[in-house]
């Protein structure tokens, strides 16, 4: 990541996030974001197993309200994509060694590109993935409030949108997967 350079600009944030090896990205305007909190209800269905197990995961997660309202409070937004091979339809070792690829790329944009904006926050897929255990589950707080990564489905944003305005294919094949991420900024 190239720090230090002073011209902090879109362009030099797509460099960042692209050394960082994901596998696709794209600049977009958060107002054109949809949210639809009724993706909340399969949080609560608790089909990945992560209902109530994270500080970032439904139920102990802000409102919906509250997270669209933090987004759409930065006007600017790159969203990246992680993908990787599935050996068969439902690999889910596969699925999560893609999620936490992405979850690594989501601490690193926390901890080196964030600090260079006015203001930015990371969403990305799943649990926060900033610490390799959340403290959620000793029943401590969470150790790094200002640094907790919530997923793009808890923050209610329609990822299939954002794929089909940002040209960025949302593959869900018997043989590949990918998962999206947002940064979301100010200058
Ligand atoms: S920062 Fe650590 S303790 Fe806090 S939500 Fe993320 S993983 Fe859990």
């Amino acid at each position: 990541m190239p720090l230090g350079n002073l011209a902090v600009n879109e362009d030099w944030i797509l460099e960042c996030i692209r050394d960082l090896g994901v596998d696709g990205l794209s600049a977009i305007r958060t107002s054109q974001l949809r949210f639809d909190s009724r993706f909340r209800k399969y949080c609560a269905q608790n089909l990945c197993g992560n209902y109530n197990r994270s500080w970032t995961c439904p139920p102990n997660s802000p409102s919906v309200e509250s997270i669209a309202t933090e987004i759409v409070g930065h006007p600017d937004a790159v969203v990246f994509k992680v993908s990787g091979p599935l050996r068969f339809t439902v690999d889910w070792m596969s699925m999560m060694r893609v999620a936490d690829r992405l979850g690594g790329i989501c601490a690193s944009i926390t901890d080196k590109l964030i600090p260079t904006l006015r203001k930015g926050a990371v969403f990305g897929y799943g649990p926060c993935k900033y610490c390799k255990t959340c403290a959620f589950g000793s029943d401590e707080p969470c150790r790094f409030p200002d640094k907790r990564i919530h997923s793009l489905e808890c923050a209610c944003v329609d990822v299939a949108d954002i794929s089909r305005q940002s040209g960025l294919p949302l593959e869900h094949d018997p043989d590949r997967i990918s998962f999206f991420g947002l940064l979301v900024y100010e200058l």
